[in-house]
């Protein structure tokens, strides 16, 4: 049995260009880093995923899959972070 676990296999739409953002003031771009201050524009909290406006997708652990099909590693803990007492 395999195992099908990885984050690509949703299925999306096909994306062309997301350089059509007419929202005010733009949203940034999606080689930003403040990428993800960009606008909703698709919102799937059942698959864990939503696409912003500078076609990033952001997944609700956090992790990103760029346009260009870069991904990006979560980066906020889900879980609340563990203070380890180490001295
Ligand atoms: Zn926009």
């Amino acid at each position: 049995m395999s195992i099908a676990s990885s984050r690509t296999t949703f299925t999306t739409p096909q994306r062309k260009t997301f350089s059509m953002c007419q929202h005010q003031p733009p949203c940034p771009s999606a080689d930003s880093t403040d990428r993800e201050a960009a606008q909703l524009v698709a919102h799937h909290p059942e698959q864990g995923w939503s696409l912003l406006c500078n076609g990033v997708l952001l997944f609700e652990d956090t992790g990103e899959l760029l346009p260009d099909g870069q991904v990006i590693a979560p980066h906020r803990p889900v879980d609340p972070p563990r203070v380890t007492a180490a001295a």
